[in-house]
């Protein structure tokens, strides 16, 4: 192909693509990478979720531009949470259900220290309400004390506070089946209610309760999100991958 171009054609193709890399360079040099960890335990079973729920969550995050995105378990050194990841991470990622009791004390506390005094932001997804590190970030029990019911639920999430950031671009939205945590749920008043829920009970009765909710815990950012039993594919759900992108760039420290 080349040889039915002008030597000046070649020349200018070159000075358009030198020019494009010295513009994409000045964008990294003006914004720098931002890193999201996406953490889960490693118990959601492989037929809904191949690649544990970090998989299906860190996927619903490929578009956002900028944004470095990475994957950690409880196996991993320092069970995924070392000093040197929290230090270059702006977002964390929390699942976990059954083996709360097996993260670290001390692992924890990196984590609160991190979002208290360095504004790392933290969001906790569904069963991560009983997380070490959301109870201590929070200073409450984090039950759901009307209980907990896996009857495959239809749910409807409200938009409430359409203002927020976390609910840019999004509509009320249903997910077709879902676990069933009834309030009331035992956290501190939230700065925000971004999302509440309505719970269409096998029985055609409703049920309210809350979807997302936010928190300012020291300099950072804390999320609380209802949905996600490992049976049912929610981290599939393009709605609640938006919401997951949109809080992601909401609870990052400022820079
Ligand atoms: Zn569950």
């Amino acid at each position: 192909m080349s040889e039915h171009l002008s030597r000046r054609a070649i020349l200018a193709l070159g000075a358009v693509a030198a020019g494009e890399l010295l513009l994409s360079e000045r964008g990294f040099a003006s914004e720098p990478r931002r890193r999201v960890v996406v953490w889960s335990e490693g118990t959601a079973p492989k037929n809904v979720y191949p690649h544990d729920i970090r998989g299906a969550v860190a996927d619903g995050l490929k578009p956002l531009a900028g944004w470095e995105i990475v994957t950690a378990t409880l196996s991993d050194p320092d069970q995924g949470v070392s000093e040197e990841s929290l230090n270059k991470t702006d977002v964390l990622i929390w699942w976990g259900h059954q083996r709360h009791g097996e993260v670290k004390d001390e692992n924890v506390a990196r984590i609160v220290r991190r979002v208290k005094e360095e504004g790392l932001g933290f969001i906790a997804l569904h069963s991560a309400h009983w997380s070490k590190a959301l109870k201590k970030l929070l200073g409450t029990n984090c039950g759901w004390k009307g209980g907990y019911v896996e009857d495959g639920s239809g749910l409807e999430i409200v938009i409430k506070d359409k203002q927020h950031p976390i609910a840019r671009g999004l509509s009320d939205f249903t997910l077709p089946h879902t676990e069933r945590y009834t309030e009331p749920f035992e956290c501190p008043e939230p700065d925000s209610l971004v999302l509440d829920g309505i719970y269409s009970r096998k029985d055609g009765s409703k049920e309210e309760s809350r979807q997302g909710l936010t928190w300012k815990v020291g300099k950072g950012k804390v999320f609380y999100f209802q949905p996600g039993h490992e049976t049912y594919p929610h981290f599939f759900d393009e709605n609640v991958r938006k919401v997951l992108r949109n809080a992601v760039v909401w609870a990052a420290p400022t820079k």
